[in-house]
């Protein structure tokens, strides 16, 4: 499933190609992916001018000249790739005036898409904790919300209303970068071992970005290309392999229904 690096890759690249963009044509292949009737979805596109592309937790945000907003969440599959050629996955194609089109891609269909007034009409947005690199986001906030939890480390980490954009893949790298136990509870968690999580939070996720996200499963960005973050994930789907730091083998564990990769010896 896309996350934060990933998600911030594909808004970086439609930013650059799609400003100022105006829709001529929605073909929708599949109505699945959309919450809401398809024509009124067509309707509310048509003639409308692309404003402004950011992401908001896992979600791409895109603001039109009617300040209407339509919402894109990938989830497992979903891909936003401009100018390529459609497959069997397209659920939507996007063309515009001065063409140019943008495929929605979703193997699975678990992605979703809609057009709202406010973002505050989904729910998602009205529970999502602050952003990472946001003020709001630093290493006191982290270490008065570890105190009041005794959940396992890894499983708060994942949490969107603590910090939103973290996934499995980051959680897990995130982790090992600090030395911790995944399965630490926060209210076991010093002040000084939270600020390296706060600290390592910042750092992997910008490295992660520089990199174009991880294509583990079949993320691409927005212009169809792999992330090259894969080769620097320490711990992430190397399960009986060599420790990078340590030598031991990397253990694989179920947290919450979610595979936690981790080095035994590395992280207390
Ligand atoms: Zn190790």
């Amino acid at each position: 499933m896309p996350e934060l690096p990933e998600v911030q890759t594909i808004v970086s690249d439609l930013s650059k190609s799609l400003f100022n963009k105006t829709f001529s044509d929605v073909i929708v292949h599949d109505a699945l992916v959309l919450l809401g009737p398809k024509r009124k979805f067509i309707q509310q596109l048509a003639g409308q001018t692309i404003k402004k592309i950011i992401r908001r937790g896992k979600a791409v945000v895109i603001h039109l000249g009617s300040r209407e907003i339509l919402v894109v969440q990938l989830m497992m599959t979903g891909q936003l790739i401009f100018n390529a050629d459609s497959n069997r996955h397209t659920r939507v194609t996007f063309t515009f005036l001065d063409g140019g089109k943008l495929l929605y891609n979703d193997q699975r269909r678990f992605g979703r898409l809609q057009i709202v007034k406010n973002l505050n009409e989904i729910k998602y947005f009205n529970i999502l904790g602050p952003e990472p690199f946001s003020k709001e986001f630093n290493s006191l906030y982290v270490q008065k919300y570890f105190k009041k939890s005794a959940r396992p480390i890894k499983s708060l980490l994942l949490d969107h209303t603590f910090v939103a954009g973290i996934g499995n893949i980051y959680a897990c790298e995130i982790l090992f970068r600090s030395g911790i136990s995944p399965k630490r509870l926060t209210c076991q968690i010093s002040a000084q071992e939270a600020d390296v999580i706060y600290h390592q939070i910042i750092d992997v996720l910008e490295e992660a970005i520089k990199h174009r996200g991880s294509s583990v499963r079949n993320y691409r960005d927005g212009t169809g290309q792999k992330g090259n973050f894969n080769q620097r994930l320490a711990v992430y789907g190397r399960e009986g392999l060599d420790c990078l730091k340590c030598h031991a083998l990397i253990e694989r564990i179920a947290q919450s229904s979610r595979s936690t990769f981790y080095c035994a010896r590395c992280q207390k």
